[in-house]
């Protein structure tokens, strides 16, 4: 009987960096973009399985506080038996995977399978900490090699595997991972084999994440200082000369947020303005976008819309009160067969910088630009230019108050509002979001509307959390605005600041005045 020959996948061995997400490589992050299956532990860093795509499984084989991690062996025949279905298989490790990554044992066996794999190798730990920690593992003066070396074993069979005398003497910079455990018997054998008890060492944690911890001294002092610090792994135990430099090229611990994991909740084509701006102030971003905004479904909805599309004359006024309103105007204009040069007699009135660059961008400079970023604002600057008598097309969002049409008609106007989208509440759920609350990860929450308040306690509800509030109240809370702040309060939040002006930049400054604060948690 012929056979047919399944189809066979391919497994990605991918190095996700040391956890900061900006340090995968751009082959990685495809290789994560592209997978129907992402197989990730502990180190690879909860952000970047963000990128996944929609709908992709992703199952998470490191350690639980509650259960040990699967074996090795487990991995090795899960990746098979992934790749024989015929998956598209990203096997996502922390670091570079060739570096204590055990991509060695992954890829035989899938070799021996025949199987298609490739290594795409990431930004191992052993450099990028203490790079995080000003420290530069090799240095024109100071060290001309590093070595990396394993402190996972025990003491017996550290010192078969390592060949004391010789690494101490061959090479400037000795990196050593897994090692925090052993750190006091490793320091033992350097000076015993030759190394001075006064070389400096350097212990970096959880580097270039916002747990990034750094503590330092000296062969001799060091394993006291860690048991006196509480000093725990995962960490890289830096010892040599390299070490000195820390003192004048610390860079990252000193930025505004360092330390700080500031969750996302606005919409996720929104996201990226303050996720970078979070970023270059030295915090870590975590998006979970709780906003969706999609064309609107309802029938009312949608014939109030095409009757005002189907009627430009009967307008004076068309206001448009946020970029999103801009780019779902001209959907709805395109999804009608309609011209926008049908509207070239109604004058536009804009709210915010932003709205007005988004109307620029389609080729239109609004009339009135409103600079206050609220209805009130809307209101004052078209009053002066409005007359009785004349008519308004509302264009906004479902969620929209009605104090700007009601305003409009109490002074004679004539005011039809339409939804140009509907907000609604993504489906999909982020285990680790509420593993990170539960373990007190996520040090900021930001939120730059109402619905972005709403929407989270429901998510979180949705995703089992009894109480929201108490779940956030460990993290500081940043709003945008004062109608924000006051949602905030009612769903029982504690606001910690209020933007001063309701914008991206207004809301940075806010959490640069919260970073200056001690950290509570
Ligand atoms: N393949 C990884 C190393 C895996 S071994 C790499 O290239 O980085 C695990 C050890 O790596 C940890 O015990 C710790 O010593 C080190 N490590 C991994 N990520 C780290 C981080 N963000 N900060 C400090 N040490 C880290």
């Amino acid at each position: 009987m012929e056979q047919h020959p399944r189809p066979k996948g391919v497994v990605y061995l991918v190095g996700a960096g040391p956890g900061d997400a900006g340090l995968i490589t751009v082959k990685g992050l495809r290789c994560l973009q592209e997978a129907d299956v992402v197989v990730y532990d502990r180190l690879a860093g909860p952000r970047l399985m963000q990128f996944a795509k929609r709908g992709a499984r992703k199952i998470y084989v490191g350690k639980l506080p509650d259960r040990h991690a699967m074996k090795q062996e487990d991995i090795n025949r899960l990746l098979v038996e992934l790749a024989l279905e015929g998956h598209t298989v990203t096997r996502l490790k922390g670091g570079d995977p060739c570096v204590f990554g055990r991509v060695g044992e992954e890829a035989a066996l899938l070799a021996e399978h025949g199987l298609r794999y490739e290594i795409v190798p990431g930004v191992t730990s052993a450099v990028a900490a203490p790079a995080y920690a000003g420290i530069p593992v090799t240095h024109r003066s100071r060290a001309s090699s590093f070595c990396v070396v394993t402190g996972h074993e025990s003491p017996d069979k550290l010192d078969e595997m390592i060949e004391w005398d010789k690494l101490t003497q061959a090479t400037g910079t000795l990196l050593f991972l897994m090692g925090v455990a052993k750190l006091r018997y490793i320091a033992e054998r350097l000076m015993a084999y030759g190394r001075a008890p006064d070389t400096p060492v350097a212990l970096v944690r959880w580097g270039t994440r916002a747990e990034q911890a750094t503590i330092t001294g000296t062969l001799a002092t060091i394993a006291d200082e860690v048991e006196r610090a509480g000093f725990a792994s995962p960490a890289v135990i830096v010892v040599g000369e390299v070490v000195r430099e820390r003192e004048r090229l610390q860079w990252a611990e000193s930025r505004p947020l360092f330390g700080r994991r500031v969750l996302v909740t606005r919409a996720r084509d929104q996201a990226s303005e303050l996720t970078r701006r979070i970023e270059d102030a030295g915090g870590e971003p975590y998006e979970y976008p709780v906003i969706e905004l999609r064309m609107p479904e309802s029938p009312a909805s949608r014939e109030a819309l095409r009757q005002a599309l189907a009627q430009p004359d009967a307008y004076d006024w068309l206001v448009l009160t946020s970029v999103n309103g801009v780019r779902f105007w001209f959907r709805h204009l395109r999804e009608h067969g309609a011209d926008i040069r049908q509207w070239a007699h109604v004058r536009i009135v804009s709210v915010g910088p932003k709205t007005t660059e988004a109307l620029q961008e389609y080729g239109i400079q609004p009339d009135i630009a409103a600079s206050q970023f609220s209805q009130e604002g809307v209101w004052e600057a078209l009053r002066p230019h409005a007359a009785a008598g004349q008519r308004v097309l509302l264009a906004r969002g479902d969620l929209s108050r009605s104090w700007l049409r009601e305003t409009m008609e109490a002074h004679g106007l004539h005011a039809d509002e339409v939804d140009l989208y509907e907000t609604v509440l993504p489906e999909e759920d982020d285990p680790e979001l509420i593993e990170m609350l539960e373990q007190r990860m996520i040090h900021i929450v930001t939120f730059t509307s109402s619905s972005t308040v709403t929407n989270l306690m429901a998510a979180l509800r949705r995703m089992g959390l009894d109480d929201p509030a108490q779940a956030l109240g460990v993290a500081r809370i940043a709003c945008i605005g004062e109608i924000t702040a006051r949602t905030a309060r009612e769903a029982g939040l504690h606001v910690d600041v209020i933007a001063a002006s309701s914008t991206i930049d207004g809301l940075m400054e806010a959490m640069l005045e919260l970073g200056k604060m001690k950290k509570t948690v």
